[in-house]
């Protein structure tokens, strides 16, 4: 690997994958006049519509990713599905952040539970499954209900069955374990609050941590996220902190968002890490002073971070695809707009899918109801719903 180095405006940034969250990432980057090149299969995607050049090839081809990593100065990835080996092909050639060290843990379930239990990071009980056997031994240790969960490959909820009565057990291992998919089965959290935390952190260990986010998921995804969560200062300190000493223990350089549940005692348990900008930090565009995005840029460029404040109470509504199937391809965004405060985010995806992440809208204002209302309401114009609906 390459000496790490500042970079200066005008450097280049290598981004693998080419979603919203690297589209978001290379308009940061040209606000501060760095330079992106993005590595996506996908010749219109949202990422390479905004960047200044994009290599059109697989982001699994280790040829595609040494490509990428000749013609840029350092390297990140913007989802963590990405093939870990053609990550590690470009940190030959240029510095690539997270280390590919942190993917490979962030990748796979079981190794990520197992770091943080390690780092002594409180996390649900857990156990390995690799046979239906193992499956009933973890039963009477966890109890019912359990979530069995594929160790890779699963997101917004894919890749895991709640399992409530041991006579489910075979079932939920039949249609999770089949292809030898490797397994963890987790004690089920009666979680009052999902939160996050998302932590910056430089190649010289410095931190800086975004106010906690309350997100509410529907369907398995991300549905708002509200800022601050509505938990006690104290419950929240703890998160961030968590958030930090995770960074840290796993010596990320760059972005961990961690997603975090609080049970009715107020007991934080970590969930998922996910080693690169996220959903649930897309208030930060609009309520922070520096934004996710921003934050990574500086640290990919070993600049400095500061800890980012909050402006005011900030809320983030998602955009899925059924808002343009529901209206025909034409949400009224002019109605939208009418609304006071609202920041409207669009990605730039040609096609919309039901569940598919197409743009969110931000909310600045006085009070968390008032910046709830007018998210809400502001979808709901461009769905043409009634609130109540
Ligand atoms: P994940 O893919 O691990 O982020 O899980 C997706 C969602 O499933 C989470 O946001 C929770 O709502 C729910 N979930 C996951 N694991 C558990 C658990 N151990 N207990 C309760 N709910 C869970």
């Amino acid at each position: 690997m390459q000496k790490e180095s500042l970079l200066d405006p005008g450097s280049t940034i290598g981004i693998i994958g080419g979603g919203q969250l690297g589209r978001m990432l290379a308009i940061a980057a040209r606000q501060m006049d760095y330079k992106t090149i993005v590595l996506d299969p996908d010749a219109g995607c949202p990422a390479g519509q905004v960047a200044d050049g994009q290599i059109v090839d697989d982001y699994a081809s280790r040829g595609a990713a040494r490509d990428l990593a000749r013609v840029v100065d350092v390297v990140t990835y913007e989802f963590e599905n990405v093939d870990a080996d053609s990550v590690s092909a470009a940190a030959e050639l240029k510095p690539v952040h997270p280390s590919t060290t942190v993917l490979r843990t962030a990748q796979h379930r079981l190794h990520e539970k197992n770091a943080l239990l390690k780092a002594g990071i409180p996390v649900a009980p857990f156990r390995p499954v690799e046979s239906h056997e193992d499956l009933r031994d973890a039963a009477s240790d966890l109890g019912y209900p359990m979530v069995l969960k594929t160790s890779t490959m699963g997101y917004d909820g894919k890749g895991q069955i709640i399992i409530t009565r041991a006579e489910d057990t075979e079932n939920a291992y039949e249609l999770l374990g089949h292809n030898n998919a490797e397994l963890i089965v987790e004690q089920f959290v009666p979680f009052t609050m999902e939160i996050s935390a998302i932590c910056a952190r430089t190649a010289a260990g410095e931190t800086a941590t975004f106010p906690v986010s309350e997100n509410i998921h529907r369907n398995h995804i991300l549905d708002t996220s509200i800022v601050p969560a509505r938990i006690p200062d104290d419950i929240a300190d703890s998160a961030r902190q968590l958030a930090a000493d995770i960074a840290g223990h796993l010596n990320v350089v760059g972005l961990i968002a961690v997603e975090m549940f609080v049970t009715k005692e107020n007991e934080i348990l970590v969930n998922e890490l996910a080693p690169r900008p996220h959903n649930s930090g897309h208030y930060t565009m609009d309520g922070c002073d520096t934004s996710q995005f921003e934050q990574l840029v500086r640290v990919l460029a070993g600049m400095p971070i500061t800890e980012p404040r909050l402006h005011a109470p900030t809320v983030m509504v998602n955009l899925l695809g059924e808002v343009w199937e529901d209206t025909g391809g034409y949400p009224d965004w002019a109605r939208a707009l009418e609304m006071p405060g609202v920041s409207l985010h669009l990605y730039g995806k040609a096609e919309p899918r039901t569940g598919r992440k197409m743009g969110h809208i931000n909310v600045v204002a006085d009070t968390i109801e008032d910046a709830l209302y007018i998210a809400t309401e502001a979808r709901n114009r461009a769905w043409r719903r009634s609130p109540d609906l």
